[in-house]
């Protein structure tokens, strides 16, 4: 347990009582934070955006665009709220109607968040595609959520959806950030805005009208479109507040990509909700350049991804250069497990912990975490946000869940009826409803609770692993591994075996400066064994130079799997081309 000493430079936490706050928590509360609509109802974007306005505070940095050229701009509440008014108005003049999907594919540029906020203003669905995406991914969430426009560049739009055009009956629009119109097919984003004018009657949504379309990570399988409505914004703002501190006038950099929901819920809604400076960095991961934004951008509150951390370990201290990263109050990562390792590497490297925090598409807002205000357990997710009631439960065969003790392993599930829960599937009613029992939201993740509430992850449900008799989760025997100095990653998976049911076997990337060898596998295999007993330890360690990623940089054990056993390697739209350190969720 990391405890906390407070700089008395720095502010009060937002949360300082968790358990006092648990106890009196009421959404209906929260939802009264929100400016809510003249007219009585929910929009996203004006209570990220045009609220602010309201209140005097237009002139305030909402986003800092930093260019990977070097460019770097500035963008107001005031303008942000122009900008999407024009946006929101182009949707109306094109004929898109509240509810109609508008996707968008392009890296970190401006225009994605002005698309975004236009879109939400207009009453219409964002939905974000993930710029790396190859032509076929791109078809395929194109195609199922019937987008009716699309945003993208020229450069894209050729190399992943003019050639497909004929199979997109619905897309009625392509709006080219960087276009004149010259390219068949397509329109002028920026002809389209100078046509319109800044300003725009309050939008007219209710709080349980759509409002975001994300595709998960399919880490597991194929990826579900998983529906938000406008009503997430009240996890958004209160998660921001109470688990990130942000405040008013803070600098904040979300490293996720807005391809993903970490990159929208908190990488757009949460921080401009609570009034802070977004940093969008457009260029991808480069360990010196983040600990130079970091520093010269003076950051106050981090979020990013143990696979980003673990990026930043490997690079060791030499990239930390002398950059003096003072004004950093506060660090937390999401979307895969954060191993105790580098928890404590933050502690001795940059003179704060990582703050895990857990959550998931499905639940669109971080659901458990590690506060500001409590102690860092390393190797814990963390206690529920009050108003969230989080267990540890077992299907029973009859369909219901039976609640299990603390320390005993089952499935984490959430009491549903959260405002930022999904309300579906798209196009597919029957997995939504098979994530629920008993009042339950089931998680598909696995792990324990002890008697103090805190969580740990012990894995996927598809990843957790039988042999001789003892479930293995992979989360505990890829930390030990990663605690060895040669270990850079490391990814489970159980291969069956004729007496033990499974064994456990282990794939092992190694850092810079290590070369696999028989005797370095020996070493490691004994120093597993020391540290989890014979029973968990793996019995076969093969060296890979990389372990297959999603494109959120998420381990894809069921490819490690699959490539072992020789089986079909099933949905690969969101596997990992190049490196990619952003988190999906
Ligand atoms: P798919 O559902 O398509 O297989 P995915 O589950 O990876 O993809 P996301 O919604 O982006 O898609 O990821 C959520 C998952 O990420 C969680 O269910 C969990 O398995 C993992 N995760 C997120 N945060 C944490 C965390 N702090 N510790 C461990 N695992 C985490
Ligand atoms: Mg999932």
């Amino acid at each position: 347990m990391i405890p906390k000493t407070l700089n008395d430079r720095e502010p009060v936490p937002n949360l300082t009582d968790i358990e006092a706050m648990r106890a009196t928590f009421s959404w209906d509360a929260a939802r009264a934070e929100c400016a809510g609509l003249p007219d009585g109802g929910l929009n996203i974007a004006f209570e990220a955006v045009d609220r602010w306005v309201a209140a005097g505070c237009g002139e305030a940095v909402a986003l800092r665009w930093l260019g990977k050229n070097g460019e770097r701009r500035d963008f107001s509440y005031a303008e942000l709220a122009r900008l999407s008014n024009r946006f929101a108005n182009a949707l109306q003049r094109l004929g898109i109607q509240p509810g109609d999907r508008v996707c968008i594919l392009a890296g970190r540029i401006p225009e994605l968040y002005i698309t975004a906020l236009g879109t939400l203003k207009a009453g219409a669905v964002f939905c974000p595609l993930f710029s790396a995406f190859g032509p076929e991914p791109v078809r395929v969430r194109l195609v199922k959520s019937r987008a009716r426009v699309l945003i993208t560049t020229t450069l894209l739009h050729q190399r992943k959806v003019r050639e497909q055009r004929s199979e997109l009956p619905h897309l009625e629009q392509v709006l080219l950030t960087d276009g004149n119109g010259d390219e068949p097919g397509t329109r002028s984003f920026h002809t389209l805005l100078e046509a319109e004018t800044d300003h725009r009657p309050p939008p007219r949504t209710q709080p349980e009208d759509w409002a975001l379309l994300h595709f998960t990570s399919g880490t597991t399988g194929t990826p579900k479109g998983a529906i938000h409505v406008h009503e997430a914004v009240v996890a958004h703002g209160l998660t921001g507040r109470w688990v990130l501190d942000l405040r008013p006038g803070d600098i904040y950099w979300c490293t996720a990509d807005p391809g993903w929901v970490t990159g929208v819920s908190y990488g757009i809604i949460a921080p401009l909700v609570n009034g802070a400076t977004l940093v969008v960095d457009e260029a991808e991961f480069d360990a010196r350049r983040w600990y130079a934004i970091l520093d010269r951008e003076r950051v106050n509150v981090w979020y990013t991804a143990p696979t980003a951390v673990r990026m930043l370990m490997k690079m060791g201290a030499e990239a930390l250069c002398g950059h003096d990263l003072s004004a950093l109050r506060f660090m937390a990562s999401v979307g895969e497990p954060l191993n105790p390792e580098a928890v404590h590497w933050s502690m001795a490297a940059l003179g704060r912990p990582f703050h895990d925090t857990w959550w998931q598409t499905e639940t669109g807002a971080i659901m458990i975490a590690n506060y500001r205000a409590a102690p860092v357990q390393p190797g814990s997710m963390g206690q529920p946000l009050p108003g969230i009631e989080a267990a540890i439960v077992q299907r029973r065969p009859d369909g219901g869940v039976d609640r299990l003790p603390p320390g005993v392993e089952g499935e984490l599930a959430l009491r549903a009826g959260w405002p930022s829960m999904f309300r579906g599937y798209l196009e597919d009613e029957e997995r939504y409803r098979q994530c629920f029992a008993d009042g339950w939201y089931l998680s598909g993740d696995l792990a324990t609770c002890d008697a103090d509430g805190y969580f740990r992850f012990v894995g996927r449900n598809d990843d957790v692993i039988k042999t001789s008799g003892h479930l293995v989760g992979p989360f505990e025997v890829e930390n030990v591994l990663m605690e060895h100095p040669a270990v850079a990653e490391a990814g489970m998976i159980g291969k069956p075996d004729e007496f033990a049911g499974q064994i456990v076997k282990v794939f092992v990337a190694l850092k810079a400066g290590y070369e696999p060898s028989d005797a370095l596998r020996k070493e490691l295999l004994g120093f597993a064994r020391t540290h989890l007993g014979p029973a968990v330890a793996p019995r076969e360690l093969e060296f890979a130079a990389d372990l297959p990623k999603t494109r959120s940089g998420k381990i894809m054990r069921r490819l490690l799997r699959a490539r072992e056993l020789g089986l079909p390697l099933g949905d690969m739209s969101t596997l990992e081309g190049g490196r990619s350190q952003n988190s999906g969720v």
